[in-house]
Formats: structure tokens, C-alpha cells, sequence
């Protein structure tokens, strides 16, 4: 039963992954009230779909730091921090920032989303039947080890696909790689370390059109140059990019960019007042655990000073250039 009475807070983050974790402990040293909501696993995507991944690039950890230990220290940071954090989700938002959960309302002077992003779907005959409970379509190789003796798929030419290629190199019995056109996306490095292997099939200006099976995953169907080819696959991990997570904000009139990703400035705000976006939902050029962890400082710097408002608070905003 939804309790209607509003508790209020100065900030309240909405998503709890590495902006809205950094967001929230980042305000609370500056002593603002914050809450923290988060509808699944806080640590975002670090925690729902690469738990074991090495995350090679986060400053401080020159072994690289697996993503659910990152995710560890996030959460040891948070609970020594006074953050109320709930785990519920958000239903909608007034345009008064009235937030409605399933349990309960809240109100803040600031609101800050950092709802990250969410995989892109294909859009195939029986990927998302599929996706369901282990039967051969992943959106990411979460668990590495499953792909063991498997003869694995990987759709994609971006930076999550050739990961998961590299992730598999000694682990799947064979390795297809499809992507859409000649060239990648991905870090020419790790391209590299991908054909060096000499493991990996490439299947170039190719594209997945189907999903045949009938209990599970059996064979792939892909076109490449007008001609279709059946491939005998255990699984078929889906890398084609993310798509922002924004339904629930779409009534507020938030400025995007064309493919939906939110539109802000240099101290993180959005077009409307009192609304802040930080990390991965925000067009941000670079997708980096580092750079939505750094909006969060940026963002909580001008909560602060919007809601504290010290003296000093007009000179420190952004000017443009
Ligand atoms: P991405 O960079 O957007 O790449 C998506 C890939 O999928 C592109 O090659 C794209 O092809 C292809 N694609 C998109 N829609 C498709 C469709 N309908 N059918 C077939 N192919 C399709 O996505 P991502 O690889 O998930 O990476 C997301 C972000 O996270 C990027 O900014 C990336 O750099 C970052 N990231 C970084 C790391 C790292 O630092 N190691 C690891 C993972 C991700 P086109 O090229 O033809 O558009």
C-alpha cells in the first residue's frame, strides 16, 4: 500500500550505480540530506551484468579491480556516510519533483538521475523468448565460465563486444564475432588482441536476423552480402550498444540528444531547474566507470552550492566559453 505521506531531502539520486553511488556519497560530505533509490542491485550494471569483469582502468587499481569488488568499496564508502537509501521503484515524477515510488513519495529540493543505461535489444525472432532463464542469448558474458566448451556468437563491433570476445578467448570452444560492417568501434588495441588470436571467426558486414530452437538456442541465422547462412551455436551474446534508461522522466520535457540520452551542462544540469543527470543516461562522449564517478563530484559541488547557496556560490558556477 502506498503510504502517502512525503519525506523530504535535500537530493534525491535516482539510480544507484557508479554516478549515482559517487552522486550520493559526494553530497553527503558536503552534509546534504540525500536519498538514494535503486529499483535493482546497487552498483548498476557493475552488479546486474558484469559482477566478474576486470575493470582495467580505474585509477588506483594498476592490476585492474573485478567490477562487484569496485562496487564492495562503493557500498563500504556509502554505509559510512549518513545516506538514506531505499530499494524501490521510482513509478513517475511530478513536475514539482514529487517522487513516486511503489512504497512511498519524496520530495527534494534537487533531483539527480543517474538511471544509467540498459542494453539494446535486436529485435529477432525468439532473442528475448531466449534471453529468459539460460537458454542461450545474453546481453553481456556475465558469468564467463558458462561459455565453457560452448560454441558461442558474439553480435556487435563496439567496445562491450570485443570484450566479451577477449573474455572467451580461452574459455568458448569456438568464437563467431558478426558485426555489421568492415570496421569497429571498439579500441583498435583490443581489435587487435581479438584477430592476433586467430580463435575468432569474423564474420564482417554480416548481420544476426534470427534465433532458431526449440527448447533453447540451436542455430543462428545470419546474412552477409544478400546470402543467408545457418550456423549450428550454443549461445549468441548480444553487444550492440545501450540505451538510455529515461521512461519514467519523460513527462518532465528533458532535453535530449537524438538517441535519447539526456542533455546537460558542465556543472550536470539538465534544462530544467532543480534537475541534475549524471553518468552513462547523460550524451556524455566517453562511457567510462571514471567519468560517471567524476560527475558525481560535479554534480555534487553545484548541489551544494544551489542548495546552500554560500555566499561565494555566483562566482562558481560555469561560464560558457
Ligand atoms: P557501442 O559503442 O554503441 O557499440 C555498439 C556496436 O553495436 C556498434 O559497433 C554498432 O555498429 C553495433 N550495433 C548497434 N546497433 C546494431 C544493430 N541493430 N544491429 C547490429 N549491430 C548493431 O556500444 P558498447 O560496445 O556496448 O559500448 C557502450 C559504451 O561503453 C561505449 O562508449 C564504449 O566505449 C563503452 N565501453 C567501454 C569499455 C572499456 O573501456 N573497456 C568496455 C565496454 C564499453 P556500428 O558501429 O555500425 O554503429
Amino acid at each position: 500500500m502506498l503510504d502517502e505521506e512525503k519525506e523530504d531531502f535535500d537530493v534525491s539520486v535516482i539510480g544507484g550505480g557508479a554516478a549515482g553511488l559517487n552522486t550520493a556519497i559526494m553530497c553527503a560530505s558536503r552534509h546534504l540530506k540525500v536519498l538514494l533509490l535503486e529499483r535493482e542491485k546497487i552498483g548498476g550494471l557493475l552488479a546486474t551484468l558484469y559482477p566478474n569483469k576486470i575493470i582495467p582502468n580505474y585509477p588506483g587499481f594498476p592490476d585492474g579491480i573485478v567490477a562487484i569488488e569496485l562496487v564492495r568499496k562503493w557500498l563500504k564508502h556509502l554505509r559510512s556516510t549518513d545516506v538514506t537509501v531505499k530499494q524501490e521503484a521510482v513509478l513517475n515524477v511530478a513536475k514539482d519533483l514529487t517522487v513516486r515510488t511503489e512504497k512511498k513519495k519524496y520530495r527534494s529540493r534537487v533531483m539527480v538521475i543517474a538511471t544509467g543505461t540498459r542494453p539494446r535489444r535486436l529485435g529477432i525472432p525468439n532473442e528475448i523468448k531466449f534471453s529468459k532463464e539460460d537458454k542461450g542469448v545474453y546481453y553481456f558474458a556475465s558469468h564467463p565460465e558458462q561459455f565453457l566448451g560452448k560454441k558461442v556468437l558474439v553480435v556487435g563491433g563496439g567496445d562491450t563486444a570485443i570484450d566479451v570476445a577477449l573474455e572467451l578467448l580461452n574459455l568458448a570452444d569456438e568464437i563467431t564475432l558478426v558485426h555489421r560492417r568492415e570496421r569497429f568501434r571498439a579500441f583498435d588495441e583490443n581489435v587487435k588482441k581479438v584477430r592476433k588470436s586467430g580463435i575468432v571467426n569474423f564474420v564482417l558486414n554480416g548481420e544476426l536476423k534470427a534465433i532458431k530452437g526449440r527448447q533453447r538456442v540451436e542455430k543462428a541465422v545470419i546474412e552477409k552480402e544478400g546470402r543467408k547462412l545457418e550456423k549450428i551455436i550454443d549461445a549468441i551474446i548480444i553487444s550492440i550498444g545501450l540505451v538510455p534508461n529515461t521512461e519514467e522522466f519523460l513527462n518532465l520535457g528533458l532535453r535530449t540528444d537524438q538517441r535519447g540520452f539526456i542533455l546537460t551542462d558542465r556543472a550536470q544540469r539538465t534544462n530544467i531547474e532543480r534537475i541534475f543527470a549524471v553518468g552513462d543516461v547523460t550524451n556524455v562522449g566517453l562511457r567510462l566507470i571514471t567519468v560517471a564517478a567524476s560527475h558525481g563530484a560535479i554534480a555534487s559541488h553545484y548541489i551544494y552550492l544551489y542548495v546552500k547557496k554560500p555566499y561565494w556560490a555566483r562566482e562558481a558556477w560555469p561560464t560558457e566559453v
